[in-house]
């Protein structure tokens, strides 16, 4: 069977159809199983749906637009879950003239209260695609007086919500909100469309499969209003600082240490990385450095031993490659912070620093994933000293210090 929407009605499997309130940038993956499984099971849910927008290229807003925004999550723990989603009420590609039109008009409407976005961590500067359509409808709609909004960016980078006002450079009543999004989803493929089709009957061009724990936290206002994300396990605090770094450093800094140092030691997945014992060792002395910076609440040893679970869930392939992308950017939120902290203290950081050789060691090896640096990259290693040159690439400074 066909998944979308006649078809399931014809099969009398009722599903809501909100009217569009969230508007969304960047449809892949993640934003399938976090933010749309959080507003499904929101207490309100079936009030807000979701305008959602592909930025780069059609691939997922083709899948999806014949499925009219339905698509099947499945949750891999120790069984799996699988769960029907329905909040993308409205499907389009922004990389094309009509579907970027239409994401401005939508944001401009007095109608749209939130604009979340997922458009990975290089999407970040002031010329991307994601940020000049941001600003054009965030223009339109001060300009026609449509009333208050709040955008929410869910990319691992701190002060997401400060950076992206910063880069958008909009007045008027726009909030921009800070968060912390953690849920491990990595790239469907296409046996898990096939396993989608055997337990559910239908066929699912556009399945997520993630890991079983969510965790969302949030800094800041909501003027417009805003799903009851809460009930469905979201956190609002005063300062996420503390929460972002806890995330940022020991999820996101040690999977892109286990993305470089593991592909060179012919891994293929987190799992795999994590259970070779070198790997695991570099892991939790990087996680010692990182824990003597940030505040007892956080709870960094209980989050740390989760994490090794949620690694070793081999159920999840998360792949080494997927997540060694943009590695450059990557570093410098995720390690260099650490790096600096314990130098501060007046420690080396060795273990920050093994992760910033191990990255050097994988370039000096070709051992390469997209990197939205890579012409950079490619003159380092042009250089006689190209480890000097790549150490100069992530941060000029770190060649002035001694090691
Ligand atoms: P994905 O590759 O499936 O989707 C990325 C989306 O961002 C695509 O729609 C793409 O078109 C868009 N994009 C990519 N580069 C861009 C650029 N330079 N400018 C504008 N748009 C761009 O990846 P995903 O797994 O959905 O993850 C997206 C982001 O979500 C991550 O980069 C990360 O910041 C955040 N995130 C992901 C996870 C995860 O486990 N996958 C966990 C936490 C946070």
């Amino acid at each position: 069977m066909k998944l979308n929407r006649s078809e399931l009605a014809r099969s009398a499997v009722a599903v809501p159809k909100p009217p569009v309130r969230i508007v969304h940038l960047g449809l892949g993956a993640f934003h399938r199983a976090h933010q749309v499984w959080f507003t499904q099971h929101a207490a309100d849910g079936s009030e807000w749906g979701i305008a959602a927008f592909s930025m780069r290229s059609a691939t997922a807003a083709d899948a999806l637009a014949p499925q009219d925004g339905l698509f099947t999550l499945v949750q891999r723990g120790a069984r799996d879950s699988v769960e029907l989603l329905w909040p993308i009420v409205e499907v389009g590609d922004a990389s094309a003239e009509s579907g970027a039109v239409r994401m401005v008009e939508l944001i401009a409407a007095p109608s749209t209260a939130v604009v979340t976005l997922t458009i990975t961590e290089a999407g970040y500067a002031a010329d991307s695609a994601a940020i000049r359509l941001l600003r054009a409808g965030l223009v339109a709609r001060v300009a026609a007086g449509g009333g208050p909004i709040t955008v929410v960016p869910c990319d691992n980078l701190s002060g997401n919500g400060e950076v992206l006002a910063a880069l958008v450079g909009v007045e008027g009543e726009v909030s921009f909100v800070s968060t912390s999004v953690d849920r491990i989803t990595p790239r469907t493929t296409p046996a898990d469309q096939e396993s989608v089709r055997r337990t559910t009957g239908w066929t699912d061009m556009a399945p997520v499969v993630t890991e079983p724990f969510a965790s969302w936290i949030l800094q800041g206002d909501f003027p417009a209003g805003r799903p009851r994300w809460e009930s469905a396990g979201a956190v609002f605090v005063q300062d996420i600082t503390p929460w972002e770094q806890r995330k940022l450093w020991l999820l996101n800094g040690a999977h892109t240490y286990l993305a470089n140092a593991g592909l060179a030691r012919g891994h293929v997945t987190v799992a795999e990385a994590i259970a070779d014992a070198e790997l695991r060792a570099g892991v939790d002395a990087f996680w010692a450095e990182a824990a003597a910076h940030l505040p007892v609440e956080v709870g960094a040893a209980a989050y740390a031993e989760q994490l090794i679970e949620r690694f070793a869930n081999a159920r999840i392939e998360h792949r080494l490659s997927q997540i060694a992308a943009d590695s450059t950017a990557k570093l410098r939120v995720r390690v260099l912070p650490v790096l600096r902290a314990e130098r501060v203290a007046g420690r080396s950081g060795a273990a920050s620093m093994a992760f910033i050789d191990a990255w050097i060691q994988a370039m000096q090896a070709g051992i390469r994933s997209a990197d939205a640096e890579d012409d950079q990259i490619d003159a380092a290693l042009m250089s006689g000293e190209s480890g000097t040159a790549l150490l100069t690439l992530l941060d000029p400074k770190l060649v002035e210090e001694p090691r």
